[in-house]
């Protein structure tokens, strides 16, 4: 088939579609909920309902990148962890390259883990300090019965020549290394089991400026390499923006638009993105954005306001906002949002 080629690793032969190759979805997530029961257990208390995710639901293309922005508490992290069955769901669908995630075994879904890999946000605490990088990076592929003996080494290596660091490396502890270091070793495991798709959450938050491009620039050229799909989680739209092929926006569980990334910048639908979008700084001189300035804070998820949960932060609301659900409007058949507008 036109577009696509075909890789033998040890005894897993897997295939790879590239970008050009007829759209198909490698992940689609139906109506996903999740809640969490807070509070309650004696003295009194009340038990009460936290939806995180509320009826969540996109497509992901073989090589495509979803930007997913909102502020902190709005469920993303949330929705990275339940696509991976890291967390269970309340409701809904995550279907895998046609396989219904939920309906797996716990040993099933192990033996797909090594197809579906995530990379954390600190690179701290998400390595552990007593083993070597050679340890780490070869944990997944010795689990995964992609090489062995002193085939692992030579993988190894590869790998963590892939991710701009040296051989030598692979003998040192997490601790020797800088931040930005350290987070390559991380993207170098996550890797090296050859995954389909990446949930990336908020990968370059926790580092320098100076070293951000350089690790995204890295994700950019090893999800070009190797044919890998992203989840990309951030709270920095201009990151997003660079690495998104398109963008999904939430706010209090719910995906309020998406869209291609170019259109969504240029002419964001819902009141919500605009005001994120209002504080992008324009890298061009002179240029400006009228700053959109939210009203409050995010509401709590554990009490919504009724209607659409924007109305009370939203400078465009209408009276019907306050009581109805806003509909869903595709305008095109890229772009999706929740708005009366
Ligand atoms: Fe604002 Fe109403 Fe649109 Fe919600 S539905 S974003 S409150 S205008």
């Amino acid at each position: 088939m036109i577009g696509e080629t075909i890789e033998t690793t040890g005894s897993r032969e897997k295939e790879r579609v590239k970008q050009d190759a007829p759209q198909r979805a490698i992940l689609k997530v139906d109506r996903l909920v999740k809640q969490f029961t807070v509070g309650g257990r004696g003295f009194g208390r009340r038990a009460e309902t936290l939806k995180a995710l509320d009826e969540v639901s996109f497509t992901l293309a073989p090589g495509e990148t979803l930007g997913l922005v909102g502020e902190s508490g709005c469920g993303k992290t949330t929705l990275g962890r339940v696509i991976l069955r890291l967390t269970e769901r309340t409701a809904g669908r995550v279907i895998f390259d046609g396989i219904d995630l939920f309906d797996l075994s716990a040993r099933a879904m192990r033996t797909l883990r090594g197809r579906m890999q995530i990379i954390f946000q600190d690179p701290f605490s998400s390595l552990n300090p007593r083993f070597t990088v050679e340890a780490t990076v070869t944990e997944g592929m010795r689990i995964f019965g992609l090489a062995s003996g002193r085939g692992l080494r030579d993988r190894a290596v590869a790998m963590i020549e892939k991710v701009g660091l040296s051989a030598d490396a692979l003998d040192r502890y997490p601790h020797e290394f800088s931040g930005g270091q350290r987070q390559r070793v991380g993207i170098a495991r996550a890797l090296s089991v050859e995954p389909d798709f990446v949930v990336c959450d908020e990968p370059v938050s926790a580092l320098d400026v100076s070293v951000q491009a350089q690790v995204i620039n890295l994700l950019i050229d090893l999800r070009d390499e190797m044919g890998l799909s992203y989840l990309f989680i951030s709270h920095d739209l201009s990151v997003v923006k660079h690495i998104s092929d398109r963008v999904a926006v939430m706010y209090l569980g719910k995906i309020v638009e998406i869209g291609a990334v170019a259109a969504l910048f240029a002419n964001p639908r819902h009141p919500y993105t605009r005001a994120l979008i209002s504080a992008v700084p324009v890298p061009e001189p002179g240029g400006r954005r009228k700053r959109i300035i939210l009203e409050g804070d995010v509401p709590s998820p554990i009490d919504p306001p009724p209607g659409c949960a924007f109305h009370p932060r939203c400078p465009r609301a209408q009276p019907e906002c306050a009581v109805q659900e806003p509909p869903l409007k595709r305008p095109d058949d890229q772009t999706m949002y929740r708005c009366v507008l």
